[in-house]
């Protein structure tokens, strides 16, 4: 039976989002806790884009020492053969990649303006794949850009280009939010069917539909006879509405009703760092989690009324699908409302030795704190706000 999997792509579509953004440090967490969650893939940048040079290089060289493994790191980039010349000269190490480019008349006429055709689109995607692979990708995914307004038979053709040029997996992009699980679950079987390649679900949030299109889409994908690869962001966070997030399809996958007797994951996921990961994007992010979030909301697991506390206290079943402690949550938190010593990018050893030994971090020297305070420092200096306990220790080590 294929299975389910996670290919997280926080570190893409979540920091491409309008007003928001994370650090490198930040990036570097999130890669860190999918990992220790169980995901499968993190999207973790954009090859092409300077800024992102050392940043992508040096978590390949954690994924290299074992700090960041068994997750994979792929990058994301254009279908265009000059972005994968450019993604290997710039991170030369770089072993996965996916492709995209806009499949939907709406798109190629929209935004090409007559420049580009339907075939044009499996040129450059073909070119773009053959140079990928030539340049020693290990796996490539091919991006369908608004698969969900693209013609059946123009997908079909595209993805059966793209798996005779050598492709791993065909991601059917729900760029605008437009399909429903009816439309979504129909589409990814007949691509499955018809292309023999494992589907790819990347769903937003337009319509509110996110997170049920990415399970009926893989229900889709895994009816037709292949492997699902979901897109998530953590906390939803992504263009516009947002794509499906992490936590409520984890949720919706192994919760919901009847879904597991069919569909399974291929891999398993550490529920239990869900709080932990969804309370790090909101402060990194600097966006509240709203109360109503499934799972990881202030009120996912809170109960006022008479019945619903007396129904609950009796037996948590009687009100809850799931016990909080699956999600990480439960623990005792320590406000500081006193006196604090904060890491800054203008501390100084004595401060930040202070800080450290609070966290259990004892330096053998001065010139030793003085390397490590540099660093954080630089850190400080890119996030503009107190760095969390995670982030220090990561510094230190
Ligand atoms: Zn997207």
């Amino acid at each position: 039976m294929p299975k389910i999997y996670f290919i997280d792509v926080t570190n893409r579509d979540g920091v491409q989002t309008a007003k928001l953004g994370l650090s490198k440090l930040e990036k570097t967490l999130m890669n860190l806790y999918l990992n220790e969650m169980g995901v499968f893939q993190s999207e973790f940048g954009f090859p092409t884009t300077r800024h992102e040079t050392l940043y992508l290089q040096a978590n390949l060289e954690l994924a290299e020492m074992g700090v960041l493994q068994p997750i994979r790191l792929e990058g994301w980039v254009r279908a265009i053969a000059s972005d994968i010349e450019t993604s290997f000269r710039l991170v030369p190490d770089i072993k996965h990649l996916n492709l995209s480019i806009s499949t939907s008349a709406q798109m190629i006429n929209g935004k090409f303006q007559g420049r580009k055709q339907h075939e044009d689109i499996i040129h450059d995607m073909t070119d773009a794949l053959d140079a990928a692979k030539a340049s020693g990708a290990e796996t490539v995914g091919v991006n369908a850009e608004d698969a969900s307004r693209t013609d059946i038979k123009f997908l079909t053709r595209f993805g059966l280009a793209a798996r005779e040029h050598g492709a791993d997996r065909l991601r059917y992009c729900d760029t605008l939010g437009y399909d429903n699980p009816f439309t979504i679950y129909d589409t990814t079987k007949t691509l499955a069917e018809n292309t023999d390649m494992p589907i790819e679900i990347h769903c937003h949030g337009d319509l509110g539909m996110a997170v049920a299109n990415s399970l009926a889409g893989a229900k889709g994908a895994i009816d037709g006879g292949q492997d699902a690869y979901i897109n998530t962001t953590v906390n939803g966070i992504g263009e516009r509405a947002g794509n499906a997030d992490l936590v409520a399809v984890i949720l919706a996958i192994t919760k919901s009703k009847q879904f597991t007797d069919k569909y399974q994951m291929g891999q398993p996921i550490d529920l239990s760092k869900s709080f932990k990961i969804a309370k790090f994007a909101s402060y990194a992010f600097d966006v509240d989690i709203p109360m109503n979030q499934p799972g990881v909301g202030a009120n996912a697991f809170a109960h006022a009324s008479g019945i619903h506390a007396d129904g609950v206290l009796k037996d948590p079943e009687n009100y809850e699908l799931y016990g909080f402690e699956e999600l990480g949550r439960g623990d005792p938190v320590t406000v500081e409302t006193g006196r604090e010593i904060i890491a800054g990018q203008y501390s100084g050893i004595s401060g930040f030795s202070h800080i450290m030994g609070k966290i259990e971090v004892h330096f053998n020297s001065r010139e030793e704190a003085a390397e490590i305070l540099e660093l954080a420092r630089y850190a400080n200096v890119e996030a503009q706000k107190p760095l969390v306990e995670d982030e220090l220790l990561f510094i230190a080590k």
